[in-house]
């Protein structure tokens, strides 16, 4: 028998439809169903529209289309961005779906992380979550939302281009948390050059690799040995690994090799009942994108795309939980676009 680092598992462990696989969360099982039930129902009554076209045209449910010129250091604060991005404070509502689950998000103080650090805090999870020292106003935020859904947050800032970090922060948060059930690796790091690869230093080369691949490979093969059955792992593509811009030379090579790895993980780590599968985001309005892009480019961020408009790191919080789950039990080595429309192919 497999032994479960699922907390809910060993309360319901003969109550699993799965027989043997007890490490696959059983939170449908809950015996306060009843309760549970209302509030969803509650909860949907709230947020239900009255029809379709009320629950938001898709064009125009967040503001896009033309953004202010707001250059700003890398690597980039929620709180100098005009409009400050959703991330879904004030509307992802939880469901129990991630109750006592233990999850690690990297470069989850701000943008894409933030807005899975909330879902995942809701949905009853406790979040470690990695940052730059120089984004800990963007941490000590995250860690007030994470905190405000009751659940237990812990901070952990490094770089993530140093291998005994990445051992480090899996160390850190199997020893707060007592396990590890789900591993998000969303950090990344990018800067476009003007002139394509004449442009592009070995330096940003070596930096972009180590922040979006090596970091991922590394925090991977140090989480593998908690990873119970049931565990999942979501990485963090782009519409870059699929369309590359010539002004991202670097960064859109790492996207196309994590979905790669993806793939391979998926297809190796199946057989240990371990998913793997990518999330790839189009254009998302996050504090990566101010530092790192021409001013005029940030002014139509988003704009070229069938919704035409940027999309909001809330956006994209469903997704991870549906990744995370066992709602996705028969899914790995799939990719997830968000992408305002753009294809993946
Ligand atoms: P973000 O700036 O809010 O988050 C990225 C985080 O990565 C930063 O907060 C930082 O903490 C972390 N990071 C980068 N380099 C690091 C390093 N060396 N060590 C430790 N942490 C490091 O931006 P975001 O848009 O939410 O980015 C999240 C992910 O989404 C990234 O992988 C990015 O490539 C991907 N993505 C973003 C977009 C977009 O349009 N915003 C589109 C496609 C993919
Ligand atoms: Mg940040």
């Amino acid at each position: 028998m497999t032994e479960s680092n699922f907390p809910q598992d060993e309360r319901k462990a003969n109550d699993s439809p799965f027989g043997e696989a007890e490490s696959i969360p059983n939170y449908l099982d809950s015996t306060d169903l009843d309760e549970d039930i209302a509030a969803a129902l509650e909860n949907q009554i709230v947020g239900r529209p009255e029809t379709p076209e009320a629950a938001g045209d898709p064009r125009t449910l967040y503001p896009g289309g033309s953004f202010e010129a707001q250059p700003q250091d890398y690597p980039g604060w929620t709180d100098a961005m005009r409009p400050r991005p959703d991330h879904g404070e004030s509307t992802y509502i939880g469901h129990h779906r991630m109750e006592g689950f233990r999850t690690l998000i990297t470069g989850a103080d701000s943008g894409i992380g933030r807005a899975a650090a909330i879902a995942f805090a809701r949905e009853g999870a406790d979040v470690a979550f990695t940052y730059l020292p120089e984004e800990e106003q963007d941490a000590v935020h995250t860690v007030q939302l994470i905190e405000d859904a009751g659940r237990s947050a812990l901070a952990l800032p490094g770089d993530l281009c140093d291998e005994a970090f990445c051992q480090d922060v899996v160390s850190q948060t199997v020893a707060e948390f007592g396990g590890l059930n789900v591993l998000v690796n969303n950090a990344g790091y990018q800067m476009t050059t003007s002139e394509g690869i004449e442009d592009l230093t070995s330096e940003q080369f070596d930096r972009t690799f180590k922040s979006n691949v090596y970091a991922l490979f590394w925090l991977t093969k140090a989480a593998l040995p908690h990873l119970q059955p049931g565990s999942a792992i979501i990485n963090v593509s782009s519409i870059q690994g699929y369309h590359p811009s010539p002004s991202l030379i670097d960064y859109a090579a790492t996207k196309a090799a994590i979905i790669n790895m993806t793939f391979s993980l998926a297809e190796s780590l199946g057989p240990r009942g371990i998913r793997v599968n990518a999330v790839a985001p189009g254009p998302i309005w996050t504090p990566l994108q101010p530092p790192t892009q021409p001013s005029e480019k940030i002014v139509h961020f988003g704009e070229d795309t069938p919704l035409g408009r940027a999309g909001q790191p809330a956006e994209l919080a469903s997704s991870f939980v549906l990744l995370a789950t066992a709602e996705a039990s028969y899914m790995s080595g799939s990719v997830i676009g968000v992408t305002g429309g753009r294809h993946l192919a």
